[in-house]
């Protein structure tokens, strides 16, 4: 669940409470402003505000990190079925550890979500090529962003729709 202030923070309980009797991992994490509204900021719900609200409720317990959790900092309701996670590539951006590449519904890879165009694969997907494939996802792996930038106004970020970037 991305939480957005105003919009469905006040979901964030019922989210949570999901975990109780059944084993699903629920995830919540910062919004990250990809269309550079100018108003993001009163829309992000940072994660120690979701984490509080949620413990306010439950008693949460710290909840040691899971195959494939990624960036996740994981916490169990006490007594619960399933977990929660917290995200929070906003107030404690995880970028230097970040191992993910993005390729856009139009075949362009991204070293970083919100790095400019990136890189058009389809040449070389349609050519078969995989040795020059190899290489240009280690370029692209290679010029990977220490930091988002967000916080500091990065000029050079794009607006664009999540809808249009896999990961
Ligand atoms: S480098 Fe880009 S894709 Fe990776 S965590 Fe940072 S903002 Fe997200």
């Amino acid at each position: 669940m991305v939480v957005m202030r105003g919009i469905n923070d006040e979901e964030v309980l019922d989210f949570a409470a999901m975990t109780l009797d059944r084993p699903y991992a629920v995830r919540f994490i910062e919004y990250m402003p990809t269309l550079q509204a100018d108003n993001w900021r009163n829309l992000s719900v940072s994660g120690s505000e979701i984490l509080e609200r949620i413990g306010k409720r439950y008693e949460l317990l710290p909840y040691g990190s899971q195959e494939l959790a990624g960036p996740s900092r994981n916490f169990k309701i006490k007594g619960s079925a399933g977990s929660i996670g917290i995200i929070t590539p906003i107030s404690g951006h995880f970028c230097s550890d970040c191992n993910r590449i993005r390729v856009t519904s139009a075949g362009m890879a991204k070293g970083c979500l919100l790095s400019g165009d990136g890189m058009d694969l389809k040449p070389l997907l349609r050519l078969g090529d995989e040795k020059r494939l190899r290489e240009a996802l280690r370029q692209i792996v290679a010029g990977k962003p220490d930091r988002h930038g967000l916080d500091d106004n990065n000029k050079e970020l794009q607006p664009f729709a999540m809808s249009r970037v896999g990961g």
